[in-house]
């Protein structure tokens, strides 16, 4: 899995960011947040930017939101600096990753239903498969007392006892789907990615995706895990909810309303300001160590 070549156009930077939307629904300022975040942190390492679909998770993706996102992304001046890639089109190389899992004995197949984890609050030590399936699932074999940390640029030292917490976490589930855990960090890899900077909801997934890199032989990406924007009801938002989409028509207010939330100085901008000014104005202006690790509850 090397750094890939770019089909055309000039080489990309070494230092590289990403954005990642699962298709799930429209942009959202959630997800913005994201956006804007990787792409300020990749910028101001003179990095290059990346976008990829995460849409291994057919049954909850909808149709038509990849698109969209898409422009919307390119509406607020967001343009990947090579190509999109989908995880839907890349079960091969998934294939190959877990081909080689199983053969170090890294993971194994597994029969176990949700029902017969549930004594176990779903965290998976051993298998207590009352019976075989037709369709079993793959996990990642996490050996007992596997703790791992690491520094995140936002949030601090996270440290996570996998075995404990977590257990043996599931590669290839049993209704398919490549998870999300292989693929990241598969693609991650293969896009030469850095600097990983997302939503704060995903730091809990970071040792797995440590782990992973560990057993694949991967370099592991530097993090920065971004506050959590909150609903009115304090949950996160969510795509599937069309919770504050963001208007490509219009996407300046919600740009600023990105920029606020990352912590930084406002910017003195005209009305009217294009968003490619915005961005180059946000780059300029940008400090990483103003980032907050939470934001308040907006019904607070
Ligand atoms: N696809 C994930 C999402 O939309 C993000 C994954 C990541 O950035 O690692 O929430």
């Amino acid at each position: 899995m090397n750094a890939p070549s770019t089909p055309s156009g000039p080489a990309l930077p070494t230092a590289r960011g990403r954005f990642a939307p699962s298709p799930t629904g429209d942009l959202h300022a959630g997800s913005l947040l994201a956006a804007l975040g990787s792409w300020l942190f990749a910028r101001s390492a003179a990095g290059g930017w990346l976008v990829r679909i995460e849409d291994v998770d057919r049954p909850r993706e909808v149709p038509g939101a990849a698109a969209r996102q898409l422009e919307t992304l390119a509406a607020c001046g967001l343009v990947a600096d090579g190509p999109v890639i989908r995880q839907s089109e890349r079960g091969a190389v998934y294939r190959g990753a877990l081909d080689r899992l199983l053969a170090q004995g890294d993971a194994f197949t597994c029969h176990c239903s949700r029902a017969d984890l549930a004594a176990t609050g779903g965290v998976h030590a051993r298998c207590v498969a009352r019976r075989e399936r037709p369709d079993p699932a793959v996990r990642f074999r996490v050996p007992p007392g596997t703790r791992i940390g690491f520094h995140d640029q936002v949030q601090g030292r996270y440290e996570q006892d996998l075995s404990r917490t977590v257990g043996d976490f599931v590669l290839l589930r049993a209704d398919g789907c490549w998870a999300y855990q292989l693929a990241v960090v598969v693609d991650d890899a293969a896009q030469g990615i850095t600097g990983v900077v997302r939503g704060a909801d995903l730091i809990d997934s970071t040792p797995r995706q440590i782990l992973l890199q560990r057993a694949l032989g991967l370099p592991t990406p530097t993090y920065a895990h971004l506050p959590l924007l909150l609903g009115r009801d304090g949950r996160k938002l969510s795509k599937s909810d069309a919770d504050l989409p963001v208007d490509p028509a219009d996407p300046l207010p919600a740009l600023a309303v990105a920029w606020r939330h990352l912590g930084q100085r406002p910017l003195e901008l005209p009305r009217g300001t294009a968003p490619a000014d915005f961005l180059h104005a946000a780059m300029a202006g940008f400090d990483p160590r103003r980032i907050p690790r939470t934001l308040p509850f907006p019904g607070a």
